[in-house]
């Protein structure tokens, strides 16, 4: 049975368990230590506040062990700060992962009370409209190197894929929708 980490070190880690608890077959665990880091297979990096996760992951020493990871093919999806973390440029300074060849804008749509929802059909994902949740969310500003865009909502790049790195910017783990979750198994 696969194993799949949670990166628990701030954000809606505990959505994403939730989310990962309703599918079959796998065993979702929460990721704090490097030890745990080891054990799986697939890592997902939740939303929360990139600048918070990615202090802690240098912090903690598990950056570099997660860019080796990462850089050696286990599967890791990134929703919104997540994402923000995957980015090789982000248009803020700050400690960030840098695996993934997409330049990124954090707060894009401005503040907490610009939030929103919309639907969204995500072919490679899903045949139904996909229920996307946007909080704080960034843009993906532009692609590069085999980076493939999923998704465009009004002209902004919202989920790319670069081999087995997922970003979305949206959050489906505040949703009853486990297509995006499916989907990352799958990768
Ligand atoms: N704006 C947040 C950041 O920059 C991301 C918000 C979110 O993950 N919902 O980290």
């Amino acid at each position: 049975m696969e194993t799949i980490g949670v990166l628990a070190l701030q954000g809606s880690f505990a959505e994403h368990m939730q989310a990962l608890r309703k599918i079959a077959g796998i065993n979702p665990i929460l990721v704090k230590t490097a030890d745990e880091l080891a054990r799986v297979d697939r890592l997902i990096i939740p939303g929360g506040e990139s600048t918070t996760i990615g202090k802690l992951l240098n912090t903690t020493g598990l950056s570099i062990n997660l860019c080796k990871r990462i850089l050696s093919g286990m599967p890791v999806w990134g929703t919104c700060a997540g994402l923000i973390l995957l980015a090789k440029k982000i248009d803020d300074e700050q400690p960030h992962l840098a695996v993934m060849d997409i330049c990124v804008k954090r707060n894009a749509y401005g503040s907490q009370l610009a939030s929103f929802e919309c639907q969204k059909l995500i072919p490679e994902i899903s045949n139904t409209p996909i229920n996307m949740v946007f909080i704080r969310a960034p843009q993906i500003i532009s692609v590069s190197g085999t980076t493939k865009i999923l998704a465009e909502y009004e002209g902004k790049i919202i989920a790319a894929q670069q081999n087995r790195m997922l970003a979305t910017a949206f959050h489906p783990e505040l949703t009853a929708d486990l297509s995006v979750h499916n989907y990352f198994l799958r990768l």
